[in-house]
């Protein structure tokens, strides 16, 4: 192929999200498949919401509002901010790459933690910026290795907390000893996809507040976890006025379809079904940690719906042979999987295909 591209993207990987189920079944002919691997909530989304998306099919001959009126006035009153501080994206994924197009020139340096959401390092290199990788700390990450790393270039700060795929945390005390050493010409953002999840109190619940402090943090979340809305793609970014609005510049602009508008502002006002889940998770959490413990596991601690776990065997062998018995989970590098944590009928299957194959 003649047509040139841009230099930046020649070394680029397609991202690749797991195996699709369909795909599962069709390569092993089998019938039942459960995937384990992308931290989706089993349960699906409350059915308050499912009832709002069903009447609004009818809307959908038209465009979606692009400026996110109401789920930006939602969004506004519970986090008592403006509703210039806030911008609705498809999915924090979406969010993430216009992030990047918005403020990644060549050459800048990206810090994040080895390992992370991959589609920090993607977006960086996608835009010509430098990744800077600190490793992790005891399965944690190590703020003050990132805090030595800060030079002139430094652009973006990413900070994924509880962590994907570890499911550590940093407390709120180590957060903002952190933010207080920060440059003020460097962003720091703080993913937050599984925040719902989180048990521990020490946690930065309220990162929304620190911003009047902290002008340069942005504060990113999802509606793809805990209410269960994967599919439709919805997320939130708050962060200073000025920032949401250069990031809004260079969005789409429909960016966010009608459904997804829709169903977060439903989701928003079911605190029951987040409570439901919260607490599905935590039974399904206990569960595998016993499980792990008796089979000597390691694991680090998780404030996620996902476990990190030393399985004792490479884990893309245990990939595939868990694929062959019909369970999807998400091999780590090493001995370590990731699984997401489902219903207790998954779960108990999991640990029994997991028996056989280890
Ligand atoms: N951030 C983290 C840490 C994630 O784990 C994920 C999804 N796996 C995302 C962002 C993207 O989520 P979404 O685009 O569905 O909001």
């Amino acid at each position: 192929m003649s047509i040139s591209f841009r230099e930046e993207i020649r070394n680029l990987k397609a991202y690749e999200p797991g195996k699709p189920i369909e795909d599962v079944k069709k390569e092993y002919g089998l019938q039942q498949v459960i995937k384990l691997a992308s931290n989706e909530n089993p349960l699906g989304c409350s059915p308050k919401v499912r009832e709002a998306i069903v009447n609004a099919v009818n809307e959908l001959g038209i465009y979606p509002d692009g400026n996110c009126t109401e789920l930006k006035e939602a969004l506004a009153s519970i986090h008592q901010i403006n509703v210039n501080e806030v911008l609705p994206s498809s999915g924090s994924d979406e969010m993430i790459d216009t992030i990047a197009k918005a403020y990644i020139n060549k050459d800048d340096e990206i810090i994040m933690a080895d390992i992370t959401f991959p589609r920090y390092i993607q977006t960086t290199e996608m835009m010509g910026g430098t990744p800077v990788i600190v490793p992790l700390k005891e399965f944690t990450f190590d703020l003050d290795g990132i805090l030595s790393k800060i030079t002139d270039k430094t652009k973006i700060i990413w900070i994924c907390n509880p962590n994907n795929p570890t499911g550590t945390m940093i407390t709120e005390k180590e957060f903002v000893d952190f933010l207080d050493k920060i440059p003020s010409n460097v962003l720091v953002i703080s993913d937050e996809a599984y925040r719902e999840y989180v048990t521990r109190d020490d946690y930065p619940h309220n990162t929304v507040k620190l911003l009047k402090d902290y002008p340069n943090l942005l504060v990113m979340r999802t509606f793809s976890k805990a209410y269960g809305l994967a599919g439709i793609r919805v997320a939130y970014t708050i962060g200073h006025k000025d920032i949401i609005e250069t990031i809004n510049k260079v969005r789409g602009p429909f960016n966010v379809n009608t459904l997804a508008q829709v169903a977060a502002i439903k989701a928003l006002e079911d605190k029951e079904f987040l409570e439901k889940s919260y607490n599905l998770n935590l039974e399904g959490k206990n569960y595998l940690y016993s499980e792990f413990d008796k089979l000597g596991f390691y694991y680090p601690p998780s404030e996620t719906n996902h476990i990190f776990v030393n399985v004792g065997k490479n884990g893309q062998e245990v990939f595939i042979e868990m694929q062959k018995r019909g369970v999807i989970i998400r091999p780590m590098g090493g001995d370590f999987i990731r699984v997401s944590i489902g219903t207790m009928d998954e779960n108990r299957l999991f640990i029994e295909k997991l028996k056989e194959v280890i």
